[in-house]
């Protein structure tokens, strides 16, 4: 991290170049905005077709056809959960967490997509109702729903305690994927990928600019819902650090179930089609 002591001396004209205001990376106002109003339009009658519920400190996958909704929900207490998206047709696809950042934010609420990787960059899913909308950024810059975190892992674990803990959400992630797949833990494994930390509260320290976490607003009924843009295969984990206020990748947090309700509307978003994967050529310049 920055030092608070730099060795190097500022240049004489540090300040002038320290006050350069900055420009958005990706300014979005050339993509179509989510049509939210078609979109909960499609809600009217939409019929709950299942139901999965996450144990604590453990992964559930569940899969969710293309212009189907899905909500995680939150019950019986404050509980985080890491989510990955694959395309249920084509698991090379799956959720980018960094470009989704770099286009919408570090935590997302409604009318955000979740994007997926390169080269298909599309979107996988859009968010259509968000009832943490109302924390928007507290006093640190902490948030909701970050696409920030990575997920917590065995292996940093490791790094920083020395010791083995099996119910970190990668684990979790690794094992609700291979179940949903068949594919042995070493290929499963490699497929996880970096989340949407639902519910999660986190920001940066503003002195150190270090990744933080506080214990989760969520409450009992709130709930995240998404449009699925294409087919999807997702895994959830109810993170080991439960409301996350404390600490993670151990049992010593209170942890609860999440809830996963997915709804067959009875007709299609007006004008709704499943976007495309994306039209670059992918020649990178090179010709023949
Ligand atoms: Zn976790």
């Amino acid at each position: 991290m920055k030092s608070r002591n730099p060795e190097t001396v500022p240049p004489i004209d540090g300040s002038a170049r320290m006050r350069v205001a900055p420009v958005i990376c990706y300014p979005v106002d050339t993509l179509r905005p989510a049509d939210l109003d078609g979109y909960r339009a499609a809600r009217d009658g939409w019929k709950l077709i299942d139901e999965v519920v996450v144990p604590p400190r453990d992964g559930r996958s569940f899969t969710v056809p293309q212009g189907h909704f899905f909500r995680i929900v939150s019950v019986d207490g404050p509980q985080v959960g890491d989510l990955n998206l694959w395309n249920a047709d084509d698991t090379r696809e799956c959720f980018y967490s960094g470009k989704t950042r770099a286009l919408h934010g570090t935590h997302l609420s409604t009318g955000d997509r979740l994007w997926s990787c390169i080269p298909y960059l599309r979107p996988m899913a859009t968010i259509t109702q968000d009832t943490l909308d109302w924390y928007g950024f507290d006093e640190w810059g902490g948030g909701v729903h970050d696409v920030i975190g990575t997920r917590c892992d065995p292996y940093t674990n490791m790094l920083l305690h020395g010791s083995e803990y099996h119910a970190c959400c990668h684990s979790n992630l690794t094992r609700a994927f291979a179940d949903a797949t068949a594919a042995p833990l070493t290929e499963a494994e490699m497929r996880v990928h970096d989340v949407l930390n639902v519910f999660m509260c986190t920001g940066f320290t503003r002195d150190t600019g270090q990744y933080f976490m506080k214990k989760t607003p969520v409450r009992p009924g709130d709930f995240l819902e998404f449009f699925a843009e294409i087919n999807l295969l997702a895994a959830l984990s109810a993170c080991p650090g439960g409301d996350c206020g404390s600490e993670h990748s151990s049992d010593a947090a209170v942890c609860h179930p999440l809830r996963v309700e997915i709804y067959r509307p009875p007709m299609a978003p007006n004008g709704w089609q499943p976007p495309p994967r994306n039209t670059y050529s992918g020649t990178h310049g090179r010709v023949g």
